[in-house]
């Protein structure tokens, strides 16, 4: 179990590991590891796990092993940083999972020749403007499929909320149409198709997961291989009072009455809900893997208690995170990297093409808003020249 030493910065301590927590300013703690921790954790001290992390390559042994030096200068990781008391690891005590724990989970799923396709099914509207919710979907799906680099990503026809039949209610704090988490998961549960590794519900719809609780970003089932998450809470304007989901307090719902959700207000795609949404869904997927909260190093696994703290997040992986992805999956960490590079500076360069194709066909062309990628996309350069692989970029 854990104990968090009342006056903050002394030891912290688990059954597994020490790590020591220092204010690095008034309001801020930092989590740091020693070197042999990290090293434990990645590698592991079981023989047969150490042989096989020797079969990585000399650079990507180097990529990896950078974790173990986190915030030195020009470093490529970081460590985790607590902001407040509400901060998820200090809100959600878990048992950290280390390499070792996470390859001898016997509970964990891992994809085969037969279950290797990761079905996205959205639930009510995602937006007014039909081509651009489209397209919108369209780089949601390919950047999954980068992430998940060997696994294919597919959307299976969109439902509106009443198709689902789940029970909903309007918030009595926020006055938003919530729908209710339970009722998703049953009725995905009954689309997964055979060849699913997994399946994840994504909607606008803001989620509750039972009458006494205010909202949950998200649940799964990890047994059943499925998900269901809602962007509803990455808008901009969500915790304002002039938020164009809030209804009237004198509004009523009727279950079963689904016609409220017609037309009901969808936050506007922009380069921040796209980051935002990319980030949730890689981590909700990772999930699936059997990979728990990170505790290690900043990384895209960490859990997150609000949105401050999810933004704070990275969009990738730590390097022991990125391990146990790589063993369930099995690709080469670079081509990965490059995939994923390659969804942030695509439309780039391909800009001026397709606005000419568009021009011919007269379809309409959303440059992809990845603004808000700028530092994972240096990020991903910097690593793929550790890898030795920018030159064939
Ligand atoms: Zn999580
Ligand atoms: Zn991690």
């Amino acid at each position: 179990m854990y104990g968090v030493f009342p006056g903050g910065f002394l030891p912290f301590i688990s059954t597994y590991t020490l790590f020591v927590l220092v204010w690095s300013s008034e309001h801020m703690k930092v989590i740091q590891h020693s070197v042999e921790t990290l090293q434990t954790a990645l590698v592991s001290n079981r023989q047969d796990l150490a042989k096989l992390y020797s079969k990585y390559a000399k650079e990507e042994r180097r990529l990896l092993e950078e974790g173990f030096h986190p915030g030195h200068p020009g470093s490529l990781f970081q460590p985790i940083t607590l902001h407040s008391d509400s901060d998820w690891i200090n809100a959600h005590p878990e048992e950290p999972q280390d390499f070792q724990s996470f390859y001898r989970d016997p509970y964990r799923k891992t994809p085969n020749a037969s279950q290797n396709t990761i079905y996205i099914q959205t639930i009510g509207s995602f937006g007014e403007a039909g081509p651009q919710t489209d397209q919108y979907m369209e780089w949601l799906r390919e950047y999954c499929q980068a992430f998940f680099y060997g696994l294919s990503v597919k959307f299976l026809p969109a439902v509106t909320v009443a198709k689902t039949g789940c029970s909903f209610r309007v918030n009595s704090n926020s006055h938003n149409l919530q729908i209710l988490t339970g009722d998703l998961l049953r009725f995905l549960g009954n689309k997964k198709p055979k060849d699913a590794f997994c399946i994840v519900g994504i909607t606008m719809i803001d989620l509750y997961p039972k009458d006494s609780w205010n909202f949950v970003f998200g649940q799964a089932s990890l047994s059943m291989g499925m998900g269901v998450f809602s962007f509803a809470r990455y808008d901009d304007n969500f915790y304002s009072r002039s938020y164009a989901g809030r209804l009237k307090k004198s509004f009523k719902t009727k279950q079963g009455d689904y016609s409220v959700f017609d037309g009901y207000y969808t936050p506007p795609i922009t380069s921040t809900l796209l980051l935002r949404s990319c980030k949730t869904m890689t981590h909700e997927i990772g999930h699936m893997f059997g990979i728990k909260h990170c505790q290690w190093l900043n990384c895209v696994m960490q859990g997150s208690n609000h949105l401050e703290e999810s933004d704070r997040r990275p969009l990738d992986f730590c390097p022991i995170c990125l391990r146990k992805l790589q063993v369930a999956i099995g690709f080469k960490i670079a081509e990965r990297y490059k995939a994923l590079l390659h969804w942030m500076e695509e439309d780039q360069s391909q800009t001026s093409e397709q606005e000419e194709a568009s021009a011919c066909q007269s379809v309409l062309h959303f440059p992809k808003p990845t603004e808000a990628f700028h530092t994972s996309r240096l990020w991903l350069r910097r690593c793929l020249d550790i890898l030795g692989k920018k030159d064939e970029l």
